[in-house]
């Protein structure tokens, strides 16, 4: 490319982006976010995001670093384990892992062998890919070369079946002479507790280590809100750092003083390298808040999740887990069958400024549908809460919901009462500070 070319293409693409940049922001201001794994970090924990630490390498353990020039990075992530302790419960915790798959990748190398057997959620069901099949790319499989092993599940209770479970383990003892190595309980649809208390035992009277996959759940956990998977029979848990917990993109392990050499060195040199510093600060930052308003947070993110449940229903929408009340988590699960496929629908919502996705629900591979096409569609409360919302707006979200699938409404103008309805939403709440507008675009350019 000559000269003057490369000097247009660069220029022109560089402001592109910051167009682009600011674009979405704008556009997520006049928005309704509910995916479920996604939150809203403070702007405390986006200046920490910004801060020099992004560009600096430590590798090992606070105070025995691989690299120099980490007198402060130490001190930060020794404070972020800190809190991180007393939030979870926990005598140890790692806080090195950069994201919820890294995070399960350690523990897979800490307790298991590559061919070993690991009992997991199928995806359908609420599995997520990190504990899937080789035959299907998930990390599990296809990585740490284990094999998966389903959890019997009881769709009307869309949950764990412990009886058909035991069983299906109990016979792989005996016909197969091979015992599961370990178990993860957890998932990325998770309306309702596990049963850990009621299987951990079981597993671990068979050598099976337990573990919880926390992605979703840990903010929940630690607001108090949800099962404690650790006290419940869990030896470790692994999660995301961004999901119900509003911390920066990241992951975690917590678990006992007895396992932590061993997470210690499958964090790493196993699993990582930079462990991202700029995101063990915002980590950090994102765990003090919490332990000053994370339980008030976690009651209310269930509060709206029940109430958007409810009004959905009322409003004609087919939400799973009536006879339960619908929901004990952040998440809520439309069957939308009856008016279209998930895929479709979510692009319509899009249109109309509401952020959803869709989802495979159990008996959608046997229907034959499939991820592009599910029957279904997920939720979740976490950002909608750290707006300021409560139960009264689930109301109005739920309207608008109404609009676009069952009235079939023109989503471009939905969009436009989206955007007014969201005037009123423009701080972060449950934050020390919020002075500047939640999706402020931060120019620290010119
Ligand atoms: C989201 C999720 C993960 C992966 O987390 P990332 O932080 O996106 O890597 C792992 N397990 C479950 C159950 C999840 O829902």
């Amino acid at each position: 490319m000559i000269e003057e070319k490369k000097n247009e293409v660069a220029f022109k693409y560089y402001n592109k982006i910051f167009e682009l940049l600011k674009n979405h922001h704008e556009w997520f201001r006049n928005s309704i976010p509910l995916i479920a794994s996604e939150n809203l970090p403070s702007p405390a924990v986006r200046e920490a995001l910004i801060s020099d630490f992004g560009n600096r390498y430590a590798e090992g353990w606070p105070g025995e670093r691989v690299y120099a020039g980490c007198l402060y990075i130490d001190q930060v992530e020794l404070i972020c384990i800190d809190l991180a302790k007393i939030l979870f419960n926990a005598e140890f915790v790692d806080v090195r892992p950069i994201s919820g798959v890294c995070a399960n990748l350690s523990l897979y190398s800490a307790f298991t062998q590559p061919n070993d057997r690991m009992m997991a959620l199928a995806i359908p069901n609420g599995g997520h890919i990190s504990m899937g099949k080789k035959d299907f790319f998930g990390t599990a499989g296809l990585v740490h070369g284990l094999r998966v092993e389903y959890f019997a599940f009881n769709k009307e209770e869309m949950n764990i079946d412990v009886d058909k479970t035991k069983e299906k383990f109990e016979k792989m003892v005996k016909e197969d002479k091979e015992i599961p190595k370990l178990a993860i309980f957890g998932g990325s649809v998770i309306l309702f507790p596990h049963p850990v208390k009621e299987l951990s035992d079981f597993f671990k009277s068979h050598n099976c280590f337990v573990a919880y996959d926390a992605a979703h759940i840990a903010g929940l956990i630690a607001g108090k809100r949800f099962q404690d998977p650790l006290r419940e029979g869990a030896e470790a848990m692994t999660m995301s750092t961004h999901k119900t917990l509003f911390g920066p993109q990241g992951g975690a392990i917590v678990s006992y003083e007895r396992y932590a050499e061993q997470i210690k060195k499958a964090v790493f040199p196993g699993n990582t390298s930079n462990h991202h510093l700029h995101s063990v600060a915002a980590k950090a930052v994102a765990f003090a808040e919490f332990l000053k308003f994370g339980e008030e947070y976690a009651e209310q993110v269930i509060r709206n999740a029940k109430a958007l449940a409810q009004a959905l229903h009322e409003k004609g929408l087919k939400v799973l887990m009536e006879n339960k009340g619908f929901t004990e988590s952040h998440q809520v699960v439309l069957d939308v069958t009856k008016f279209g496929d998930g895929g479709t629908l979510e692009k319509l919502l899009e249109k109309a400024n509401i952020i959803v996705n869709r989802q495979l629900i159990p008996g959608d591979i046997q229907a034959g549908r499939h991820y592009t096409n599910p029957g279904g569609l997920r939720l979740g409360t976490s950002e909608v809460t750290r707006l300021g919302m409560k139960e009264s707006e689930m109301k109005e979200i739920a309207e608008f919901f109404k609009k676009v699938i069952i009235d079939k409404r023109n989503p471009e103008i939905i969009a436009k009462e989206v955007s007014k309805f969201r005037k009123d939403y423009q701080r972060v709440h449950y934050a020390f500070e919020n002075v500047r507008e939640a999706y402020s675009y931060v120019n620290v350019r010119t």
